[in-house]
């Protein structure tokens, strides 16, 4: 598949999808105290255990997206342009992208 419709496929999956702009997801230490407090407060927790890496998933939507997608998408930050949501432990289940593809 020639890139442009690469990314415009991908794109309409990210449309249909959304995830990543309505979460953030900070690395954190698996400190008991603090995850304590994250359970609590009924945040997601992820730990990665290929990585021995924990994660919180922070529910946030974006003041940039609408319904039509992201309103400043041709000058969305970088870390938006080249993430790929089947790589981060926080979205990897639910990304829609095609896992073989590269
Ligand atoms: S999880 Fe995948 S499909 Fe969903 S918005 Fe993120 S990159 Fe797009
Ligand atoms: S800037 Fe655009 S692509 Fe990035 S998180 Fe916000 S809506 Fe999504």
């Amino acid at each position: 598949m020639p890139s442009t419709q690469r990314n415009e496929y991908l794109q309409s999956l990210c449309l249909q999808c959304k995830y990543c702009c309505r979460v953030l997801a900070h690395k954190i230490a698996p400190d008991p105290i603090g995850l304590e407090l994250y359970k609590a407060r009924e945040l997601e927790i992820i730990h990665d255990s290929q990585e021995n890496e924990t994660w919180l998933v922070i529910p946030h939507i974006c003041p940039k997206l609408t319904s039509k997608g992201c309103s400043i998408y041709s000058r969305r930050p970088y870390s938006c342009q080249v993430f790929d949501g089947r790589r981060h432990p926080a979205s990897m289940k639910k990304c829609l992208w095609p896992k073989n593809n590269p």
